[in-house]
């Protein structure tokens, strides 16, 4: 468990991207700019829908 990675949907405009699982900061969607994880000291906690994780290789 190294690093889990996250494809997250955008709820606002459906935008899909990667997300690490232990994010440090404040991950904004690329396209709107909505946040779309925040860390909480550790694991980062994921506002919007999770498609699939993405296994690191
Ligand atoms: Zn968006």
């Amino acid at each position: 468990m190294a690093g889990t990675f996250y494809r997250v949907r955008c709820e606002d405009c459906e935008n899909e991207q990667i997300v690490f699982g232990k994010a440090s900061t404040d991950v904004a969607c690329a396209v709107c700019g909505t946040t779309l994880a925040r860390p909480t000291g550790g694991k980062a906690s994921i506002d919007h829908e999770i498609v699939e994780p993405v296994e690191s290789r």
